[in-house]
Parts: C-alpha cells; structure tokens; sequence
C-alpha cells in the first residue's frame, strides 16, 4: 500500500482508473506500426521498395521482444510494422490492455532505436522513430490463424505493387505514369508485366520480401552434455527462431503445432 493510498486525494484513482482487461481465452494480437515511416524511409535513405537492412532491424527487435515477453508465441512482420500474439491464457499484467500495448510499444521503440548502428553502421539516425499500436483479441484458433493471413495476404498484394511500381520508376516512367500503368491491374497483370518488361519472375523475388517474416520458438534438438560413455545427451530445447514462409496454408502450423495450441 503506498502513501497516497488513503489520502483525501485517492479517489482520483479508485474512481476515474477503468479496467481495462482483456477478455479471457482469447488470443491477443498486439500490432504495432511505424508513424510516417513514408517519410522515415525517405530521410534515411532507404532502398526501393524494401531495403533489407531496415526489414532485417525491424526481425531483431521482434526477437527481443520474444526474449523479453515469454508469453509472446509468435510475431509476423512486413514493412514497418509487426503483430505479436499472446497466448490465450496469459496472465501478463492481468491482462489489462493499456500495460499491454504501452510495454509492446515502448520496448520495441527503444530496441530499434538502440539496434539501429548495428543494422545502418553508416547511417546517422536523424529522426527519433516512432511507433503506434492497437490490441486486438482473437476468440479461438481460427480467427487468430485468419488474422495471420490477413497480413501475410496484405503483404503479398504491397509487395508485388511495390516490385512492379519502382521497377517502372526506376526505368524511367514518372511516379504518376508508373501509378497510372498499374492501375486496375490483377495480380497475374503484374506478374505477365515483371516477366515480359523486366525478365523477373515473381518467385523468384527474396522470400522476406514476399512472404514477411515469422518469428517464433523453434524446438530443436542440443547436445546438453556426453554421458560417461562419452555419447550425446540430447535435450529438446525452445529457441528463437525467424523464418519467411508461408503461413496462410496448413503447413508451416501443422509443423508446430504447439505454437498456437489452444
Ligand atoms: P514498475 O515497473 O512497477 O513501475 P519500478 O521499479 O519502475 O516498477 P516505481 O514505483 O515506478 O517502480 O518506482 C520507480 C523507481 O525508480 C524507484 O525505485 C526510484 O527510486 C527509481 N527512480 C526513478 N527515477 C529516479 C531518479 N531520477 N533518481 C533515482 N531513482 C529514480
Ligand atoms: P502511418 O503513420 O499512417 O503508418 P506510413 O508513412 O508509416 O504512415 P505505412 O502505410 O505504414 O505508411 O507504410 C509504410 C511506409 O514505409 C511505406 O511507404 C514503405 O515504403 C516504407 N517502408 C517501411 N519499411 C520499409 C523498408 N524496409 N524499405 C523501404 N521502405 C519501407
Ligand atoms: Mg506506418
Ligand atoms: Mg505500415
Ligand atoms: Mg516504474
Ligand atoms: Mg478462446
């Protein structure tokens, strides 16, 4: 009980604080986003539509935070932003939503401002990067498995414009008429257009760039220690682990399942 717990003034807590927690047994999807990294990219100088090193930042703070938060099971993230699920019983906080987004928030600001010399070694950062946030909860498997898509799905849509749209740029169109040749394309339009313009087959484009990337708990199998006969002992351990693939499909959660187990 602190000081202030009995004072005349303790009303302004016990009567304006709301709760704010979350519904049990959902999963809780923490997003957060870049503010005007439009702008952000553009003042450090970023590559054309995806510099890696930057995607690359944005994969290692999203290990910190696994590292930080073990009840983060898994994060997906394309561009300047990342969602963090929760499992579905986490207790973190008492599940109150603004100690939540403000801890996801702050700390992985924090790690992209601290990491960035290790990513931009010659690159000042000139602009304190900010970010937004939201929560989101999700009642069961499939709605958090649809969300996962949604952004995987949202990802492939901007990529395969940006690929498309700079390339256009970059040889010679100006921004407007390379907006104006896209525009009402379909998805196999733009894959005819890298092909027949530029030789490129979508595919074959770097998988981060195509697919985002998922950070995870992976479980491998160590060698803890040798026996008195001087043969392995192997333990399964759960370790951090970052991939592109795809997660719209079964596979990839069929193969861990234990990541999102109800
Ligand atoms: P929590 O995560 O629950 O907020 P906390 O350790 O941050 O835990 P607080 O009640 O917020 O606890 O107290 C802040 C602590 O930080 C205190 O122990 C205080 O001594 C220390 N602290 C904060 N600012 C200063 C400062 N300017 N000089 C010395 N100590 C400070
Ligand atoms: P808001 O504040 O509303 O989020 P924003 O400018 O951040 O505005 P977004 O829709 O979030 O807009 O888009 C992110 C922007 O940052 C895009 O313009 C994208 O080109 C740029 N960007 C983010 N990451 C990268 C990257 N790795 N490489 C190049 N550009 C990037
Ligand atoms: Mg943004
Ligand atoms: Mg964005
Ligand atoms: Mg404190
Ligand atoms: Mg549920």
């Amino acid at each position: 009980v602190s000081a202030m717990a009995n004072s005349e003034y303790e009303y302004v807590k016990s009567e304006f604080e709301f709760d704010n927690r979350l519904p049990p047994s959902n999963w809780i999807a923490v997003r957060i986003d870049g503010c005007h990294f439009h702008r952000f990219s553009k003042i450090h100088t970023f590559e054309k539509p995806n510099d890696e090193n930057a995607l690359r930042l944005m994969n290692a703070c999203a290990t910190s935070m696994l590292e930080k938060f073990p009840d983060i099971v898994f994060a997906y993230g394309v561009s300047d932003e990342y969602s963090f699920v929760f499992r579905e019983e986490t207790e973190f906080y008492q599940r109150r939503e603004s100690k939540i987004l403000s801890l996801c928030v702050s700390y992985f600001t924090s790690v992209y401002v601290m990491k960035w010399k290790d990513f931009f070694p010659n690159k000042e950062l000139i602009e304190p990067p900010y970010f937004d946030g939201r929560v989101v909860c999700y009642p069961n498997l499939k709605t958090i498995r649809d969300y996962l898509a949604w952004r995987q799905v949202d990802c492939h849509i901007n990529n395969q414009y940006n690929t498309c749209f700079w390339l256009l740029v970059k040889s010679g169109k100006t921004e407007k008429e390379a907006q104006q040749a896209l525009k009402g394309t379909f998805s196999k339009d733009k894959n005819e257009l890298l092909l027949q313009q530029f030789q490129i087959n979508y595919d074959d484009e770097p998988a981060i760039f195509r697919k985002g990337s998922c950070v995870y708990r992976d479980k491998v199998e160590i060698k803890v220690k040798t026996d008195c006969f001087g043969n392995p002992i192997k333990r399964l351990r759960l370790v951090i682990a970052m991939a592109n693939v795809d997660i719209i499909g079964s596979e990839f959660w069929e193969n861990h399942q234990y990541i999102l187990r109800e």
